[in-house]
């Protein structure tokens, strides 16, 4: 029955990202059952982040993504790398961009 309580469960990688203080951390939600009130904290570090400037920064990346036009392929790769340093490689985000790449190749 605690099976819930694990923040890497239930695919919740899918919206983990990097932690920005060590860069080898992953930053997952601190209450994986409320990811938008609660805290995010890093597996390796103890960095923690509030889940509002997660949310800012998921907003701005989808901004960016409807944004790019998949045949800008500078634009889009350099949008990719962004992405990479930030995001969990499980990302929906980065997940989206690039099945959304494949589709226009
Ligand atoms: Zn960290």
């Amino acid at each position: 029955m605690f099976r819930c309580r694990d923040p890497t469960e239930l695919g919740s990688y899918m919206s983990a990202m990097k932690c920005s203080d060590c860069l080898k951390g992953d930053l997952l939600p601190v209450n994986p059952m409320d990811i938008r009130d609660e805290d995010w904290q890093c597996s390796q570090c103890q960095h923690r982040q509030s889940s509002s400037s997660v949310q800012d920064y998921i907003d701005s990346c989808e901004a960016i993504l409807y944004d790019t036009m998949e045949h800008d392929v500078k634009k889009y790769e350099k949008m990719l790398d962004e992405f990479r340093t930030r995001l969990h490689p499980r990302h929906y985000i980065g997940k989206s961009a690039i099945a959304q790449q494949l589709e226009h190749q």
